[in-house]
């Protein structure tokens, strides 16, 4: 039997306290480290979501590693459960679910940019290759795992992407006009369908009669408010409606238009269930543009009103 002299007890004493100390640390990183590793499975997450989880992982990993080579850390009967957390955090780092969010990234900057140039077919083509990737990420959250159909999904469209110019960290160029990988038919036709939309309402906003919908209607004003946009033949026609169902104050259409430098307030409505979307829009043609090809809801409606600058 070995005797311990006072002076080993108390290096003894001191030693576990340091290593609980270091444990403790080790818990702070882990329970820190859980949220952000969650991010990468969240398939709305952001670009700058993205980039934040994946700058602080690795910190995260690299600071428990360290932590992990103090004296009897590694031993301690608490350090798996802390284990635990690192490890699901690096799992998510290294699932496609990350790569698949940053190509969703990429394409909704690109169909935010092909929007804004007018360009359907670019559009389309983002906009599904955005929803296929946040689709697979969702999809394996609700099975809490990833198949192997899924990587082959993954792969798949990530491949895809990467021949667009859509993987951020492939650095590939987006092709040139000569050089573009080919457009799968579906996609082809939703875009051809976009362009037929938009060359219809370059006439202008839509006749709000249903008898109607002519296309290039004006702005209406009934001396009390705003009215709806009709066609000059048809504010007649809306007046005697409005007067056989004895709502009396006359439809004009509004003397000079619509102001040069009025903005277009588009709403979009369930038509089935609560829930609403406004966009602004510049022109006449944006807003019925808008109208008809930004579907929310299943069954959205949408009324177009004129917003005066102030
Ligand atoms: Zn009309």
């Amino acid at each position: 039997m070995t005797t311990t002299t006072l002076d080993q007890w108390r290096a003894r004493a001191r030693a576990a306290q340091e290593t609980d100390r270091q444990v403790r640390r080790l818990y702070d990183v882990a329970y820190r480290i859980a949220p952000i590793g969650r991010i990468l499975t969240n398939p709305n997450a952001t670009a700058d979501d993205i980039a934040y989880a994946t700058t602080r992982i690795p910190r995260a990993l690299a600071a428990a590693a360290r932590l992990l080579t103090r004296p009897g850390v590694a031993e301690h009967p608490e350090t798996p459960y802390a284990r635990s957390f690192l490890t699901t955090a690096e799992r998510a780092m290294n699932a496609p679910s990350t790569q698949l969010l940053k190509a969703a990234n990429a394409a909704r900057a690109a169909a935010a940019a092909a929007l804004a140039n007018n360009d359907d077919l670019q559009y389309v083509l983002f906009s599904d290759i955005e929803d296929r990737c946040r689709g697979l990420v969702d999809a394996a959250n609700s099975r809490t795992g990833w198949t192997r159909h899924d990587h082959t999904a993954s792969k798949t469209v990530l491949n895809h992407a990467a021949r667009w110019g859509l993987s951020p960290d492939a650095r590939i160029p987006r092709p040139t006009d000569d050089d573009q990988p080919p457009v799968p038919a579906h996609i082809a036709q939703e875009a051809a369908r976009r362009t037929e939309t938009r060359a219809r309402c370059a006439a202008g906003i839509r006749c709000t009669r249903t008898t109607c919908l002519a296309y290039g209607a004006v702005w209406t004003h009934d001396g009390t408010g705003q009215g709806p946009f009709l066609c000059p033949g048809c504010i007649p026609a809306a007046n005697a409606e409005r007067a056989a169902r004895g709502s009396a104050p006359t439809l004009h259409a509004v003397p000079g238009g619509v102001p040069a430098d009025a903005r277009y307030s588009v709403t979009l409505y369930n038509g089935t269930g609560p829930g609403r979307r406004t966009i602004t829009c510049a022109t006449p043609q944006e807003a019925q543009f808008t109208a008809e090809t930004v579907r929310p809801f299943n069954n959205t409606g949408y009324t177009i009103h004129v917003t005066t600058t102030p």
